[in-house]
C-alpha cells in the first residue's frame, strides 16, 4: 500500500521524465500534446535558440524539449557552421531547420497514461523503498515504459 509521505521533497522522483506525454499550457503551442524527447536542467538552452518562452522564470531552472511541439524554424544559409552545438550538423545545408526549443516545466503539464487528464503530481514511496509518481485523479503510478 503505498502511502503519501512528508519527506523533502526527491530530487530523485522528478516530475516529468523523458518519455512522458505532456500537454502545453502556455506559448504558441498551448493546449497542443507530445512527448518528452528530453529533460533538460538548469537551463541549458543554447544562447542562440528563440524561445516564445521568457528566460528566466521560477521554474528551477528545468526544461523539457516535446517531440513536434514549440519549434523554431530556423532559416539558414549553407556555410560551414562553429559548431557549437550537437543538435546542428556542422556542415549546414540551406533551408529551414525545424529544432524543438526546449519548454520550461512550468508552461507543460504531464498527462497521465491511465485517465488521460493533464495531472498534477504526488509522490509516494512503496513498501519496497521505491519512490514512485503517482497521479492525483487517479492514483495510479506513472511509470515510464521504455
Ligand atoms: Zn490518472
Amino acid at each position: 500500500m503505498a502511502t503519501r509521505t512528508a519527506q523533502p521533497r526527491s530530487p530523485k522522483v522528478p516530475e516529468i521524465r523523458k518519455g512522458d506525454t505532456v500537454v502545453v499550457l502556455a506559448g504558441k503551442d498551448a493546449g497542443k500534446r507530445g512527448k518528452v524527447e528530453q529533460v533538460i536542467r538548469r537551463q541549458a538552452a543554447p544562447s542562440s535558440a528563440r524561445s516564445v518562452f521568457r528566460r528566466g522564470s521560477a521554474a528551477g531552472g528545468v526544461s523539457v524539449v516535446v517531440e513536434g511541439l514549440n519549434i523554431a524554424k530556423r532559416h539558414t544559409k549553407p556555410r560551414q557552421s562553429a559548431g557549437t552545438t550537437d543538435r546542428v550538423p556542422k556542415m549546414q545545408q540551406g533551408g529551414i531547420l525545424d529544432i524543438a526549443q526546449p519548454i520550461p516545466v512550468s508552461k507543460v503539464m504531464l498527462i497521465c497514461t491511465n485517465c488521460g487528464k493533464p495531472t498534477r503530481i504526488a509522490h509516494a514511496t512503496l513498501d519496497t523503498g521505491r519512490r514512485v509518481r503517482v497521479c492525483r485523479h487517479c492514483g495510479e503510478q506513472l511509470e515510464v515504459k521504455s
